[in-house]
């Protein structure tokens, strides 16, 4: 008979963990809390009919550069948009800052500041692989690529520190670096914020850039999902999991596996975790929050600067000193009046979004933990701010705040979206510090969350890593991801 694995949760994580089990020749069960596959990767008719909106994540460059989703031949699966604006960043007075995919036009249009631009950016887009390979794993490892990782290294301590202040001399250099440095959701500077932004905004620059799939992402869930079943694996969706200690998921002594691509607190429900370890999951940190609103809109969004209605991804906030106000203040547990906000349009590029004429707006701010406050007034604020007339085209919207996140998704504690705040201490210790941090204590059980390495976003990399320890310790055998995808 074969070894069974059970993955708790359908996130990207839990979907590439079980995708690598069920290839590996294991009897493969997914349950997911909700009635929806996905976790962090869905897309739902959340306002009107025929109006698609991303629930959780919109823009996907990192997917693409993912070493197992490459295995994976997700480019291939599913239709990929590569914009030619990675990102915007509107500023008053009518003007924007814009990250092209072209590098060279992008310094171009930043004027004073073009050869610093170039000088930060080129090493880093031009070796983009390198910079995948050194932050798509757990820090405890030698670099195989180790000039890139000094060159890397070394801007995150000027960019993430105020050493860096006097890098970039114009506005729209300054606003750029903020916009994308506050991805982290974190104090800005820091070096976790300037590690994050520094990885996002070399994939700007390289490849196809800021991408993202044609009909949203859910589209990625489902091409996951359908070679798990090709691979007679399967989904039980509605089955929430209160108790690992509970749970049937076979006999570990038979080689059978559990996975968790879940809060690592779901390990403290069993009565074997050993106490030292618990204390370390116990002290795992949540970070601040996200409140999300989704509109339908009449039509596209008014930008004042025209450029920026062509760029799917728009980072509000205006100057680098408010947008650090803004996170500098979510970090201390309260709140600016006007919020950095993370929006995305994919309708200007993707018409599969929304009805004939019609298109959607993706936003969220950051907010403290746990809170209740409702993003829909401070998001249109600043939308009309560098879009007058963006209230008029409002046919409906869907908030979620972060209070109620994690009624919606249970691993989004306190309305955290990252897994884990993250911070350079939990970069490190995610959730424990450790050479291979996705075994637990327990024989057979993994994790397989964005609580472990490398931490957030759509890259199946914490997954990936999960299932090949997992591989690696029960069954003796050490596989790479192409191995896998072979057939
Ligand atoms: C609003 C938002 C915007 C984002 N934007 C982007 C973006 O643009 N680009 C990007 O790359 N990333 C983005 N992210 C982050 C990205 O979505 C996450 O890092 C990623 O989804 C993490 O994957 P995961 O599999 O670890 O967890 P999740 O995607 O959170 O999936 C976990 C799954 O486990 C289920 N689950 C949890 N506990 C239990 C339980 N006890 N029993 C059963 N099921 C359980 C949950 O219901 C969920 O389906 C965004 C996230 C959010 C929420």
């Amino acid at each position: 008979m074969a070894r069974r694995a059970t993955v708790i949760g359908s996130g990207p994580n839990g979907l590439a963990a079980a995708v690598a089990l069920a290839r590996a020749g294991y009897d493969v069960r997914v349950l997911e809390a909700s009635e929806s596959i996905g976790g962090g990767a869905r897309t739902a008719e959340l306002t009107l009919p025929g109006f698609l909106h991303d629930v959780g994540s919109a823009v996907h460059p990192a997917a693409l550069s993912s070493p197992f989703f490459r295995a994976f031949g997700l480019r291939q699966r599913i239709e990929w948009i590569a914009p030619e604006i990675s990102y915007a960043q509107p500023l008053d007075r009518g003007q924007a800052a814009i990250s092209w995919r072209d590098l060279q036009r992008t310094a171009r249009d930043l004027g004073r500041d073009a050869s610093a631009w170039l000088a930060v950016m080129r090493p880093l887009s031009s070796h983009l692989d390198a910079v995948v390979d050194f932050t798509g794993s757990q820090l405890l490892r030698m670099p195989r690529h180790p000039l890139t990782t000094v060159r890397f290294g070394l801007r995150a301590l000027q960019l993430g520190t105020d050493l860096g202040r006097g890098t970039f001399r114009t506005e729209e250099a300054n606003a750029l670096l903020s916009g994308v440095f506050a991805h982290a959701n974190s104090r800005l500077p820091s070096l976790s914020a300037a590690a994050s932004g520094l990885f996002l905004a070399a994939h700007a620059h390289a490849g196809d850039g800021w991408a993202f799939p044609r009909g949203g992402a859910q589209r990625i869930a489902d091409a996951l999902v359908d070679d798990l079943r090709a691979h007679g694996g399967e989904v039980v969706t509605g089955h929430r999991v209160t108790s690992i200690d509970e749970l049937d998921w076979g006999d570990p002594a038979a080689g059978d596996l559990l996975l968790l691509d879940t809060s690592p607190r779901l390990l403290l429900t069993h009565p074997a975790l050993p106490p030292r370890y618990a204390r370390a999951i116990a002290r795992y940190r949540y970070g601040p929050a996200a409140a999300k609103v989704d509109f339908a809109l009449d039509g596209p969004v008014p930008w004042r600067h025209p450029d920026v209605a062509h760029s799917p991804t728009v980072h509000l906030g205006g100057t680098r000193a408010e947008v650090e106000a803004s996170e500098n203040a979510v970090a201390r547990g309260t709140m600016t009046d006007r919020p950095y906000v993370l929006a995305v349009q994919p309708s200007v590029l993707d018409p599969t979004r929304a009805p004939d004429g019609k298109q959607v707006l993706w936003a969220y701010i950051h907010v403290p933990a746990e809170s209740a406050l409702d993003p829909t007034e401070p998001v249109i604020r600043q939308v009309e701010r560098f879009a007058p007339g963006f209230r008029d085209r409002i046919l409906a919207s869907h908030a979620m705040t972060a209070a109620k996140r994690v009624a919606f998704n249970p691993s989004d504690i306190g309305g955290d979206i990252l897994g884990g705040s993250f911070t350079l201490a939990q970069a490190i210790r995610r959730p424990i510090v450790s050479t291979a941090p996705w075994r637990t204590p327990l024989r057979g059980v993994y994790l397989a969350s964005a609580a472990t390495p490398p931490g957030p976003g759509v890259t199946g990399m914490p997954g990936w890593y999960a299932a090949r320890q997992a591989l690696r310790d029960t069954a003796g055998v050490r596989v790479d991801p192409a191995d896998l995808f072979r057939t």
